[in-house]
């Protein structure tokens, strides 16, 4: 670290949890972020101010109106734009220090298994639930971890799934990809602005933490958020012996 960085990133330096060795780690690591909507706009900011090295953002979509509201990473000069350049005009004016990808599209097969067997951690902020299996079982064949966040309405939901650890769960243990889940749409739901700053800041938090070694990830846990009343609660999170997703890789391993 130059004498520039040892300042700007002093107040972490200052963390006996994280320290030089923490905030070089991040300064070495790769995020991947798979939205740059209301989760992944909090969280590209966190990681990028907070000096994560590079940082991958994919989205195929392009700055509305209807976003502003909530996705605070994009300007109303962007709208119309598409939103991981937007994102990543607005980073890099934040931290001109770390390097910064856009991919302007839904990725998706090869090109998804590349950019996560290149990531350190993957943040899942998408608002369908194809992207979100796609992810998941990416996530699960590269073993890497997926911090994953949702918001619609009130409601909030964050899950750490480190895919490092045989025993994790993973999102489909949770969600089965045969379940009648629907997408369900801020477009048409709605969604309380700073809910989507709270669950990605929480989504940012894990990573940092996950990538510095510091404290205890959600790793194995769900948390949930309720606005309206500002509850918060966590339930234990266990791998189905008999998902299709994580028990192939499973017995494959162990082949
Ligand atoms: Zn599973």
């Amino acid at each position: 670290m130059n004498d520039d960085q040892l300042l700007r990133y002093s107040r972490h330096i200052l963390l006996p949890e994280i320290g030089i060795e923490g905030q070089q780690r991040l300064l070495d690591a790769h995020a991947l972020l798979i939205g740059a909507g209301g989760l992944g706009s909090p969280a590209a900011l966190y990681l990028a101010s907070a000096g994560v090295g590079t940082l991958t953002i994919c989205d195929g979509d392009a700055v509305d109106l209807t976003n502003l509201q909530r996705q605070i990473v994009h300007r109303e000069a962007a709208i119309g734009t598409n939103k991981a350049d937007s994102a990543r005009a607005t980073l890099h004016a934040l931290n001109p220090g770390i390097t910064i990808h856009a991919l302007a599209e839904r990725v998706a097969g090869q090109k998804l298994q590349a950019l996560v067997a290149t990531a350190d951690v993957v943040l899942d902020g998408s608002d369908n639930f194809a992207t979100r299996h796609a992810v998941n079982r990416a996530c699960v064949r590269l073993a890497k971890p997926l911090i994953s966040g949702a918001a619609v309405r009130f409601d909030g939901q964050v899950a750490v799934f480190d895919l490092r650890l045989p025993d994790s769960a993973c999102y489909a243990c949770l969600f089965p990809e045969s379940g009648e889940s629907e997408d369900v749409r801020c477009a048409v739901m709605g969604v309380f602005a700073p809910l989507t700053g709270i669950v990605g800041s929480i989504q940012a938090a894990e990573a940092l933490k996950l990538i510095a070694g510091a404290g205890e990830t959600l790793s194995g846990r769900l948390l949930l958020l309720d606005a309206l009343a500002m509850q918060v609660r966590t339930i234990k999170l266990r791998k189905d012996p008999a998902c299709p997703v994580c028990r192939a890789v499973t017995r494959s391993a162990e082949c």
